[in-house]
């Protein structure tokens, strides 16, 4: 019989009844480590503090309006991401996916306003992963996601990883927008170099190419700065941000420059919930402690340490990882045994990390993670990959 929740989750026989900081307790008064953070969404850990009460404060005060008339709290949060960020404007989504599906039709309508909507096609990448919906598995194109679910959306076309050369010759008259995430997530913790990054502006500058950045994984001061792309000095035409950008609130957004949302007039898009009070209110003191250089330098540090225990647990444990990838709190380990086996090892010792694709093992902890818990976290791992060796 099917279960009463629809099964298309491999789950873990774990369930959490209480968070606080990097910290989970299990319905059985286990204690976990949490560096998955529920997949780069906990920025702040569990319960914080300052989250907690703008949630509760916001919640005595009003859950929800709908957008038919202003909403103060998504005007004060998208004020703020302006302030900090390239954009001029900010639409608020509940998901990185529907981050996706605006992102999409906002590079079509600009190109069709142009008067050129033969440009709607969209450059994306091997390994990408931007949601489950129509248009987000049609831009990863991955055999996995989108098999059995044709017809796709048509007009993405998806190049190698990080080779400017093939991108340089898929661009046509027909391109009008390229789409990457700075530093895949769900493809393996993978890296676009700077000088990539770079790149791919000028190439979109030279053919007036919007550049669409996916940073819903790795914006939101998960590599140490606000969002990934700042370290290359380059800015996009748009970005998808969600994940970290609520703090455990359902919340996205897609920021752009006044000319790439130029198309996007009154009616020609829209959310019920999107942008709601208390997505926005939760979304605001996020930010307030976030987009701070104390805030940031501190992550930074903090991924100095954790990245050189993992660096020294893979050369003491080459039998189980291969090398460490990513930048900041946003940290991958390229194992030598299944990294399935190396999560469900951690379990048994009270460590919760994330899978990836090519067999990478990610860290994703809170931004606000203490010293003591990273070095308890890097001890778990290597207690993990002992208790495989030792089978
Ligand atoms: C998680 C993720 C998405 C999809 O976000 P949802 O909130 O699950 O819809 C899109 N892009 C990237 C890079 C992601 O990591």
């Amino acid at each position: 019989m099917i279960p009463a929740v629809l099964p298309t989750y491999a789950r873990a026989p774990l369930s959490f009844v209480r968070g606080e900081g990097s910290w989970l307790v299990e319905a059985d008064g286990r204690c976990f480590l949490d560096m998955g953070g529920g997949i780069a969404v906990n920025v702040l850990g569990h319960a914080h503090p300052a989250l907690v009460s703008a949630l509760s404060q916001q919640a005595g005060a009003l859950w929800h309006v709908s957008n038919l008339y202003r909403i103060p709290q998504q005007e004060a949060l998208a004020e703020k991401l302006v302030e900090h960020t390239f954009a001029d404007t900010v639409f608020f989504t509940n998901s990185g996916t529907e981050a996706c599906e605006l992102a999409v039709k906002m590079a079509r309508k600009y190109w069709h306003d142009q008067g050129r909507p033969e440009r709607s096609e969209i450059l994306t990448f091997e390994g990408a992963f931007h949601g489950r919906s129509s248009a987000g598995i049609a831009a990863a194109g991955s055999e996995r996601m989108t098999r059995g679910f044709e017809p796709l959306l048509p007009g993405f076309v998806q190049l190698p990883w990080a080779d400017v050369g093939a991108l340089r010759e898929a661009i046509t008259g027909r391109t009008g927008a390229i789409l990457v995430e700075p530093v895949q997530g769900e493809g393996g913790i993978r890296v676009m170099p700077d000088r990539c990054l770079q790149g791919l502006r000028a190439l979109c500058d030279e053919h007036g190419i919007l550049l669409i950045l996916d940073e819903v994984q790795c914006g939101m001061g998960r590599t140490g700065r606000l969002f990934a792309h700042e370290w290359a000095g380059i800015t996009p035409d748009i970005m998808m941000v969600a994940k970290g950008i609520g703090g455990g609130f359902p919340l996205g957004a897609v920021l752009a420059t006044e000319r790439a949302a130029s198309g996007m007039t009154v009616g020609t898009h829209g959310s019920t919930y999107g942008g709601n009070p208390l997505a926005c209110a939760v979304g605001s003191a996020v930010m307030d402690i976030v987009a701070t250089p104390e805030f940031l330098d501190a992550v930074s540090r903090k991924a100095g340490l954790l990245r050189q225990g993992l660096e020294s647990l893979v050369a003491t444990r080459p039998d189980s990882f291969e090398e460490v990838r990513g930048v900041g709190l946003m940290l991958g380990l390229k194992c030598r045994r299944p990294n399935t086996d190396i999560v469900a090892a951690g379990y048994d010792e009270g460590l919760l990390t994330v899978p990836a694709a090519d067999n990478v093992l990610r860290l994703l902890p809170p931004l606000n993670i203490s010293e003591a818990d990273i070095s308890t976290a890097l001890d778990r791992l290597g207690r993990a990959a002992q208790s495989l060796a030792d089978q």
